[in-house]
C-alpha cells in the first residue's frame, strides 16, 4: 500500500521516508501527530509516535510489514500527541532507544501535573463517555510512569548524529513550541522533519514561547530543504513553508498588538488558507482565538511563561 508514502513506486528505489499521517478529529479525541519512518542500517527510525492506540498500531503494522525492528524513536517534543505511542512501540521493541530533549522533566512538574488533575476530575464524572475515559487513562498512565516519556538518549544540542547507524542533522530549538523542540534535516534527500514547529492548520501554542518559535522558523529557513514534513498536516514545499512562516509571524505580531482580535483571526485564516481544509475552519478559528487570549494577549508574565525553564507550579 503506497498511500501516504513518498518516493518512487519502483520497488528498487527506496522511498526517502514513510509518512503515517496523524488525524485531527473534531470530537473529544485529541489529535495524533504525524509519524515519519526512516530506514537505517540497524532498523527503522520512528519520528514521533502519536497518541491513539490506532496510530501506534499503524506504526507497528508498518514495521512488521517491512520485517524491520524499530531501532530508534525520535520525539520532536513531549506533547502527548507525539509521545504516547513510545510505550506501545517499546513493548514490542524494548531495545528501541528514545532520542528527545529533556524538556519533558519541566513539563511533568507543571503542565502535565496540572492536566493529570483535570483527568482525574473527568474520570470521576459519570457523564464522561467510555471512549474518552480510555484515552484519559492512557494519557494518565504515561504521566504516572515518566520513563515512558523520557529520552534514553537526551538531545542536548544541535549537531550531526548517527542514529541506528544513519547520519542525520539533528537540531534543538529551545523555547519555541515547547522548551526543547527537536527537528531534523536529512541532507541526502533534502528533507526537513520539523514536528510542531510547523502545523498546517494553526500553530498549537499551548506551551509556546512566541518569539523563540519565530527564531526556530528562521533556523529551519537556513537549511536547504526541498521537502518539509510538519507535525500535523500534509507535506510542504519550501514555498509552502515560506507562506506558513510569514502567516505565523504576522499572526503573532497582530496577536501581540492592540489590533481587533477578529482581524488577527481573519488574517491567519487568509494567509494560511492553503493549509486549512473546510472541515477544520471552525476549529482553526476557535484555536486562533484561544491562543491570542492565552498566549499572545495575556499578561507579560504569562506571555513569557514558556520562554524560560518550566518549574513546579
Ligand atoms: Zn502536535
Amino acid at each position: 500500500m503506497l498511500l501516504g508514502c513518498a518516493g518512487s513506486s519502483k520497488a528498487s528505489v527506496p522511498e526517502p521516508y514513510h509518512l503515517i499521517p496523524g488525524r485531527i478529529p473534531l470530537d473529544w479525541q485529541g489529535p495524533d501527530g504525524n509519524t515519519i519512518v526512516l530506514d537505517a542500517p540497524k532498523g527503522l527510525i520512528v519520528f514521533d509516535t502519536g497518541r491513539s492506540p490506532q496510530h501506534a498500531q499503524a506504526i507497528l503494522d508498518y514495521a512488521k510489514q517491512r520485517h524491520q525492528p524499530v531501532a530508534a524513536i525520535i520525539n520532536s517534543h513531549w506533547h502527548l500527541d507525539h509521545t504516547t505511542g513510545n510505550y506501545d512501540i517499546r513493548q514490542v521493541y524494548p531495545r528501541a532507544a528514545v532520542f528527545a530533549s529533556n524538556a519533558v522533566d519541566g513539563a511533568l512538574a507543571s503542565f502535565l501535573n496540572k492536566s493529570r488533575v483535570q483527568v482525574d476530575r473527568m474520570l470521576a464524572d459519570p457523564k464522561t463517555p467510555e471512549g474518552e475515559k480510555d484515552q484519559a487513562l492512557r494519557g494518565r498512565f504515561r504521566i504516572d510512569h515518566p520513563e515512558t516519556l523520557r529520552p534514553t538518549r537526551p538531545i542536548l544540542k544541535s549537531g550531526r548524529m548517527v542514529i541506528a547507524g544513519r547520519t542525520l542533522d539533528i537540531h534543538l530549538s529551545k523555547f519555541a513550541a515547547t522548551e526543547g523542540d527537536v527537528w531534523l534535516y536529512d541532507p541526502k534527500t533534502r528533507t526537513a522533519i520539523v514536528g510542531d514547529l510547523v502545523v498546517g492548520l494553526v500553530p498549537f501554542m499551548d506551551t509556546a514561547c512566541a518569539q523563540g518559535w519565530s527564531k526556530a522558523l528562521d533556523a529551519i529557513a537556513e537549511v536547504p530543504f526541498k521537502t518539509l514534513i510538519p507535525g500535523h498536516g500534509p507535506v510542504m514545499t519550501r514555498a509552502d513553508f515560506g507562506t506558513w512562516r510569514k502567516a505565523y509571524n504576522d499572526f503573532v505580531e497582530c496577536g501581540q498588538s492592540k489590533a481587533d482580535k477578529k482581524q488577527c483571526i481573519d488574517g491567519w485564516e487568509q494567509e494560511a488558507a492553503q493549509f486549512i481544509d473546510s472541515e477544520h475552519r471552525g476549529y482553526v478559528r476557535a484555536a486562533a482565538s484561544y491562543y491570542i487570549d492565552t498566549r499572545l494577549r495575556s499578561s507579560p508574565e504569562e506571555q513569557q511563561r514558556y520562554c524560560k525553564p518550566l518549574r513546579a507550579s
